[in-house]
């Protein structure tokens, strides 16, 4: 944690009784100033903590006007030694002996000149916003939870296995798709019949961005076993929701020989090792959070991790909900799509746990869900939480080859040869699911909006940077 030519101030915190009475180098951004004629304070953040270090510039050393460029948002270069410190709110200091400006930043145009700047206003300045305590939080949080997703699945066996971004697979159904295409938009071509001529375009076909990794995911798993992929998903679907992003990142792994129940013991644990994950290695982050934010968020947290899930039929979810008394924005009755609010009320009211809800009408499921022996539902498992509804979509396969082609004839599905020879040949039970990875890191941060977890969010008319 250390490289050459820097401490990082996170590990001289840390381990302060092995840095006091040695020079240390640091070196980052200046987050305040203050004192008087004989001594000067600077907080200052290098990204590695939370916390920024105290640095003591004595004005017998130096003079105003060397200190003249050091302003809120500056970067420096500070030597020197690493004592106990004197005053209070700080444990240890650097008194310093040398000083070296690399970049100046004008008080009259640096745009987070005050502390508490609102989270709108941030977003507005989502460029600069990586620099305010709160945003570094996130951004080292997520951080981590992307690492123990990759540490889980590869301890577990499974492999990362990516996915295409760019598909020409219109079946995915999972939302609406951003297309992608190089033709001239001002002149498109066209086919004897007035379409237009996709065989012109530059996949001599019609292409859009992925909105989910799982039907290739399926081809990984029934070679490899065990795969997971991790990557970005994109959703042109016009939902100007706190939950929903146009680009986010999607974790999905697929498993052979996994059945429903398998699933979900994969879902519950794998979720809880991030959220574990998280309460270990992000003890600073989280502190601060709650301390600004949301008071309750580590005990929502270890909540979590130490209950089981509910695991609950659709049907008996509906019924719950039918006979709460309770009005809703959105009627609920069985057959319909669960609205957040629904989720919601059985997570947070209900059973004041997450919740599995399992086993959906299959007119609102996809066409590759499992068709239970009623004929009725699918082995689809939605995976919900408190605050946020949804985090967890999945399901058990439908392996069977003739129930599959009898599902995709009824909804008019056509061109998919690649994906059914997974039934053709060898086909086994499988199954797997897809988490939203920002609305794992909103529920880790306790963060109200999706837009305030991901470093440079898109949505509708938003593409800023
Ligand atoms: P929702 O009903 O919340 O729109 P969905 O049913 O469209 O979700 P899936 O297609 O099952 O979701 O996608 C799997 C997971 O991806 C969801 O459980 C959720 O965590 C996440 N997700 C889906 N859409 C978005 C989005 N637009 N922005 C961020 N995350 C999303
Ligand atoms: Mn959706």
């Amino acid at each position: 944690m250390q490289d050459i030519r820097r401490s990082l101030i996170a590990k001289l915190m840390a381990e302060p009784a092995c840095y006091i009475g040695k020079t240390v180098d640091v070196k980052g951004w200046v987050r305040s100033r203050r004192g008087n004629k004989y001594v000067q304070f600077v907080a200052l953040n290098d990204g590695s903590s939370v916390k920024s270090l105290q640095i003591v510039f004595d004005l017998n050393k130096f003079s105003e006007e060397d200190l003249r460029q050091v302003t809120t948002g500056a970067s420096i270069h500070v030597q020197g030694e690493l004592v106990e410190s004197q005053g209070k709110g700080q444990t240890i200091e650097v008194q310093a002996e040398s000083l070296e400006v690399y970049g100046t930043a004008d008080p009259d145009t640096y745009p987070l000149q005050k502390k508490g700047h609102s989270l709108e206003f941030l977003r507005d300045k989502a460029h600069l916003r990586p620099r305010t305590n709160y945003f570094s939080c996130v951004l080292r949080i997520r951080h981590a939870l992307a690492y123990a997703i990759h540490k889980f699945f590869n301890d577990k066996g499974f492999y990362y296995f990516h996915t295409p971004l760019i598909t020409a697979s219109d079946c995915e159904g999972a939302g609406a798709q951003f297309q992608v295409t190089t033709l001239p938009l001002d002149k498109l071509p066209q086919d004897k019949e007035g379409a237009i001529d996709y065989s012109k375009d530059f996949f001599g076909k019609m292409a859009s961005l992925t909105v989910s990794g799982q039907l290739e995911g399926e081809l990984g798993a029934t070679a490899l076993g065990c795969i997971y992929t991790f990557g970005p998903t994109f959703r042109a679907e016009n939902s100007n929701t706190p939950r929903h992003l146009s680009e986010f990142w999607m974790i999905e792994p697929e498993m052979a020989f996994y059945e429903i129940a398998d699933n979900m013991d994969l879902a519950e644990e794998f979720i809880k090792y991030c959220i574990s994950y998280a309460l270990e290695h992000c003890k600073d982050d989280i502190e601060f959070l709650a301390e600004h934010f949301d008071k309750e968020l580590p005990e929502r947290l270890k909540f979590v991790v130490e209950n089981d899930f509910v695991r609950l039929p659709y049907t008996e979810g509906v019924r719950i909900l039918e006979e709460s008394g309770k009005k809703f924005e959105f009627p609920v009755y069985w057959g319909v799509d669960l609205a957040s609010e629904h989720e919601r009320y059985l997570v947070e009211e209900h059973f004041k746990k997450p919740v599995i809800l399992t086993d959906y009408p299959k007119e609102i499921k996809a066409f590759y869900m499992k068709l239970n022996d009623d004929g009725k539902t699918v082995r689809a498992m939605d995976v919900l939480f408190p605050k946020i509804g949804e985090i967890i979509g999945g399901s058990q396969r439908e392996e069977n080859y003739d129930k599959l082609c009898a599902r995709m004839e009824e909804l008019g599905l056509e061109g998919m040869d690649w994906y059914l020879d997974t039934r053709r040949f060898g086909s086994v039970p499988h199954s797997g699911f897809g988490l939203g990875f920002e609305r794992l890191v909103l529920f880790v941060t306790g963060m109200q909006n999706i837009r305030d977890v991901i470093p440079f969010p898109r949505y509708p008319k938003n593409c800023e940077y």
